[in-house]
């Protein structure tokens, strides 16, 4: 069914309303006037750009879907998905910074947090004050995180938490600076997991390390985070004790769905990238674009990205923000979407030829980020998984 329409322009999938339209033209200059011109650097020095990230709280991108009551802008998933894929076509490692805050962290509470907890942390995260993240993964668990041993007693007024956690983005700003606050899983009972809200200057709360020569992503700030004994007051659990695999299943919706945006963002400046070049290099006298084989790489890449687009979008305009209910699609969005990046970045490096492999051309470094989203927010397995069993459980969904 058509969506009531409050204006007249004709219907715009990747813009559906003229707030979005808006939200577009605004990330487009952001991007090529601040995002662009440092992409290069900060990935070659692996820093997070932090003042970047500021001018990003200010312009609105940090808290898009967050409440205008907390300083957010109040818009949905489709605007969280131009932000993740409008950044993602120059800067991947800094849109992973953004979307880990505003999706992972600040989204998060703003969903299943208290209003107390809203009020003292939203404000400071839509701005860009303080910088978030989510601590799921472990040392010794990732995708079976059920089973994750970092442990939360309680003990009076507090829990006291006691593990580690790794990978996590945002977790420091430099080499010795904490991130400000993270929602972290811990089991406070074998199996139940509940969500807290930690801050930086919590006894006990340390930085273990900076994750140094990544592959790629290399612009976030990927850290171990060391958790002895930190004594947490009661009122920054999150939600009910046990609460935290319904928050955790909630938030990889969305999570998801904005790890494909990104995919999208890879996978069109690779499109750009190599579509000039297929015209401008020639080779026996005549543009390599001539070459059925180079045509091939162009025109799959086209066909590929213009699918899954569409696909993502399709899914973020149903995406219940405060709910869940598109897990299906929210899997397929990011298992399709991925892969299509990492083939679309390949074909780009090929099509560049030596140029493609070199540093100092934009494609070796989308080829190296678009590889994280095989892996993080869940593995392509995790996603083989999920949807064969919600397939079996819904088979109704193959007959609509
Ligand atoms: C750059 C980066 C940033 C990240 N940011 C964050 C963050 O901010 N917060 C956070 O909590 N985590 C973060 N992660 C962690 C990420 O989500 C995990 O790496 C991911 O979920 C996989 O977990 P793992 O690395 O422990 O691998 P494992 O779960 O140990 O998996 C190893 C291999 O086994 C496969 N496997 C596991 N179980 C099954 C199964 N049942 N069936 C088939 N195959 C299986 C996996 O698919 C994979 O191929 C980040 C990771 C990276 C690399």
């Amino acid at each position: 069914m058509e969506e009531p329409r409050d204006d007249d322009r004709p219907f715009d999938l990747f813009a559906p309303t003229p707030e979005h339209a808006l939200l577009r033209d605004t990330l487009r200059s952001f991007v090529e006037r601040e995002v662009e011109p440092q992409a290069m650097a900060y990935d070659r020095d692996e820093r997070f750009n932090h003042a970047l990230f500021r001018k990003a709280g200010e312009l609105g991108v940090l808290g898009v879907t967050l409440p205008e009551e907390y300083g957010g802008a109040g818009l949905d998933a489709v605007a969280a998905v131009q932000v993740c894929e409008a950044l993602s076509t120059s800067d991947p490692g800094f849109a992973l910074s953004v979307l880990a805050h505003s999706i992972l962290f600040a989204h998060n509470l703003s969903v299943n947090g208290s209003e107390l907890q809203r009020k003292h942390v939203l404000p400071r995260a839509a701005t860009g004050e303080w910088i978030g993240g989510l601590c799921m993964t472990e040392p010794e668990v990732g995708t079976d995180v059920l089973s994750l041993k970092t442990t939360a007693r309680r003990d009076g007024d507090v829990y006291r938490l006691t593990g580690r956690k790794t990978f996590i983005t945002n977790g420091g700003v430099d080499e010795t600076t904490l991130g400000d606050c993270f929602i972290v899983y811990a089991a406070t009972a074998p199996k139940t997991i509940s969500s807290f809200l930690v801050e930086k200057g919590m006894p006990g709360f340390s930085l273990g390390q900076k994750w140094k020569d990544k592959v790629g992503m290399r612009a976030s700030f990927t850290a171990e985070l060391v958790f002895d004994d930190v004594p947490v007051p009661v009122a920054n659990r999150v939600g009910d004790e046990g609460e935290g695999t319904l928050h955790m299943m909630r938030n990889l919706e969305i999570e998801r769905l904005t790890l494909a945006a990104m995919s999208l963002g890879i996978a069109q400046r690779s499109l750009q990238v190599m579509v000039d070049y297929a015209s401008d290099r020639k080779a026996f006298g005549r543009p390599i674009r001539d070459f059925g084989q180079i045509q091939r790489h162009v025109a799959e890449s086209f066909a590929e990205w213009r699918a899954s687009r569409t696909f993502v979008y399709d899914v973020a305009r149903k995406i219940d923000l405060h709910g869940a209910g598109q897990r299906l699609d929210a899997d397929a969005t990011k298992l399709v979407a991925s892969q299509m990046a990492k083939r679309a970045a390949d074909a780009a490096m090929q099509v560049l030829g030596g140029y493609g492999y070199m540093g100092e051309y934009v494609v070796s470094r989308l080829w190296r980020d678009a590889k994280l989203l095989e892996i993080g927010g869940g593995t392509l397995e995790a996603h083989h998984k999920n949807l064969s069993r919600e397939l079996a459980r819904n088979p109704g969904v193959l007959r609509d």
